[in-house]
């Protein structure tokens, strides 16, 4: 987290946002922007994140009476209905003013008073303080792990590997977990490196692929070290180079985790690479 990052409590009117995510039918997120700022974020390059107009990682919105608005919106579903929410689909929802604000907790008790199906998508340990609300049964926790290079090139102020693996061990039994390694970065994430951490983890394991289109590449391209660039033109080059790469990694997995549950996403082939040699910037 950078030490300048600024903190703003700001108005909000809703709180679910309907969303086409396989994982729910509406969204939650309880703040805009994320202190850690990490390079690669798809949130950095969203609609909002541009309006805002501030370098990615340096401040943090904290939405007002979300609790409230929350309770309020799902208080006005037609009667038994049944939905599923995303928490964090755009930002990590336990960030450090978490633990002063407790907006994600609030949002929490709301979800679990009107017994909604939830996903949550995180890296914080911070999670771990409302281990009373999630052991109500409701709940799905994907942690989001990779390797500690990741973390030294692209990330700021980001829990460990073995912090982050933590939290699929201390998390309730009865929370339904995934080990979500993501953004996987071809030729950089470290398998090898995550895998023990996670070894007699009761969770499957998701491996996604970075998708070069949709990060701040400019940025990111700096800290992906000279020597890998080279392949990493080749694997992203054309649709046949990608498609065998991927394959490839698949076996790979398979090998790796024999025995587990896993599950690999790469995004379809576009093309990536510019003929300057770096990736596109969109
Ligand atoms: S922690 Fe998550 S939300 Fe925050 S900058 Fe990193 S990727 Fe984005």
């Amino acid at each position: 987290m950078t030490t300048t990052m600024l903190i703003n409590r700001i108005k909000c009117s809703s709180i679910l946002a309907k969303t086409g995510i396989a994982l729910a039918d509406y969204t939650i997120n309880p703040f805009r922007g994320c202190g850690h700022g990490c390079l690669y974020c798809y949130a950095g390059k969203s609609k909002q994140a541009l309006k805002k107009n501030l370098p990615w990682g340096s401040y943090l919105d904290i939405k007002n009476g979300a609790a409230e608005i929350l309770d309020r919106e799902l208080s006005a579903l037609p009667p038994g209905k049944s939905i599923k929410v995303l928490l964090g689909s755009l930002t990590e929802p336990f960030q450090m003013p978490e633990e002063a604000h407790k907006t994600t907790g609030e949002i929490l008790s709301v979800l679990s008073r009107h017994r909604i199906e939830t996903v949550i998508l995180t890296r914080s340990p911070l999670i771990l303080n409302y281990s009373h609300i999630l052991r109500e049964g409701q709940y799905t926790v994907y942690v989001t792990l990779n390797s500690e290079n990741i973390r030294a090139f692209f990330e700021q102020g980001t829990p460990s590997l073995k912090d982050k693996a933590a939290i699929l061990k201390e998390l309730p039994d009865n929370v339904r977990k995934t080990a979500y390694v993501s953004p996987f970065f071809p030729l950089l994430t470290d398998l090898d490196e995550i895998l023990p951490h996670i070894e007699g983890v009761n969770a499957p394991v998701l491996i996604e692929v970075y998708n070069f289109l949709m990060g701040d590449n400019s940025r990111l391209f700096e800290k992906i070290p000279v020597n890998l660039r080279e392949g990493l033109a080749d694997i992203f080059k054309d649709e046949a180079n990608y498609s065998s790469y991927i394959e490839k990694l698949g076996r790979e997995l398979k090998n790796k985790l024999a025995g587990r549950d896993f599950k690999l996403f790469a995004p379809e082939f576009k093309k990536h690479w510019s003929e300057s040699g770096s990736f596109y910037t969109s």
